[in-house]
């Protein structure tokens, strides 16, 4: 399972004229033009770069969803410091969305067991993560893992990047066999992402 390729996509905002890559990089679709060996935006909205397929289009701006207190977010940690984890939002509700937000999450030790390790890891670089938008003030999505639905859902290994399977609470690596931790919903490895 290499659903993290999924999200192999980056999109930004544009108005009509903007450029968007050259020809040879990428493909012309719905919403951009060609002109010359550069490929343009033919109109306001968001121009999401689809890597996998090399192909750019552009998605209006009224399609594009937000973040709600209350809603569910699937997105991947990009960055991760001491207690605070930052995590590229990409479905809202399990919807695609393109508004390129980044939830902040609060890495805190929530159950009993946890709290007695030195460090116990709750999401690395890379992950896959469902949460909860708890606020959403001063610009900043809060999000939180509490409960058995959120958490890690697709994990690759630290060692060598394999796919890891569950193992109680915990993830091991298919390739080389390395354990890590990792605050897990309870469908780890088999979320679906559309
Ligand atoms: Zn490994």
């Amino acid at each position: 399972m290499s659903n993290h390729s999924l999200i192999a996509e980056k999109s930004k905002r544009v108005v009509p004229g903007d450029m968007l890559a050259v020809i040879e990089e990428f493909s012309s679709s719905e919403g951009t033009y060609i002109n010359g060996s550069s490929i343009r935006a033919s109109k306001l909205g968001i121009a999401n770069y689809n890597l996998k397929k090399k192909e750019i289009k552009i998605e209006p701006l009224k399609k594009i969803k937000v973040p709600m207190v209350g809603d569910s977010v699937i997105g991947q940690v990009e960055a991760v410091q001491s207690n605070i984890a930052n995590i590229r939002i990409y479905y809202i509700n399990n919807e695609r969305s393109l508004s390129n937000f980044v939830g902040m999450l609060v890495l805190k030790p929530e159950s009993p067991v946890r709290k007695g390790r030195e460090k116990a890891i709750i999401c690395k670089l890379g992950d896959i993560i469902r949460a909860k938008v708890t606020s959403y003030k001063n610009a900043i999505v809060h999000l939180s893992i509490n409960g058995d639905e959120n958490g890690v859902v697709y994990a690759k290994c630290s060692l060598c990047g394999g796919s890891m399977n569950k193992i109680g609470q915990r993830v091991r690596c298919v390739d080389c066999g390395f354990i890590e931790d990792r605050k897990l919903a309870f469908d780890f490895g088999e979320a679906y992402l559309k």
